[in-house]
């Protein structure tokens, strides 16, 4: 069976049932912080050790910000990055697709 080549409406569709299954989704990266904490005398930060925590990094407009993330929840923000990351390509793929078509289109019309 021979499939005529897609639309640009094709690709819309295509795009939007894709992007449906990427939530949730961020861009950035999660890294182990080491840090001291505010306790007296404590251990882990006597010997130098400190205590680890997540932290989400990332630019928005040009800034960049660190969000401290809870140990509980760093599985889902991984899990919202590989969902970016698969965003990213879909966008990449999504555009050559649209151009694609859309030549198609204007040469179909003259
Ligand atoms: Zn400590």
């Amino acid at each position: 069976m021979v499939r005529s080549p897609e639309s640009s409406t094709d690709v819309e569709r295509w795009f939007r049932e894709q992007v449906a299954h990427l939530w949730p989704a961020a861009w950035g990266s999660l890294s182990l912080r080491r840090s001291p904490c505010i306790r007296p005398q404590c251990q882990a930060c006597a010997t130098g050790e400190q205590h680890t925590s997540y932290v989400l990094y990332g630019r928005s407009h040009g800034r960049r910000f660190a969000v401290y993330v809870p140990d509980a929840l760093a599985a889902d923000i991984r899990h919202a990055l590989e969902n970016g990351r698969a965003f990213q390509a879909l966008l990449t793929e999504a555009g050559r697709r649209y151009t694609e078509a859309r030549k198609r289109e204007r040469r179909a019309r003259r």
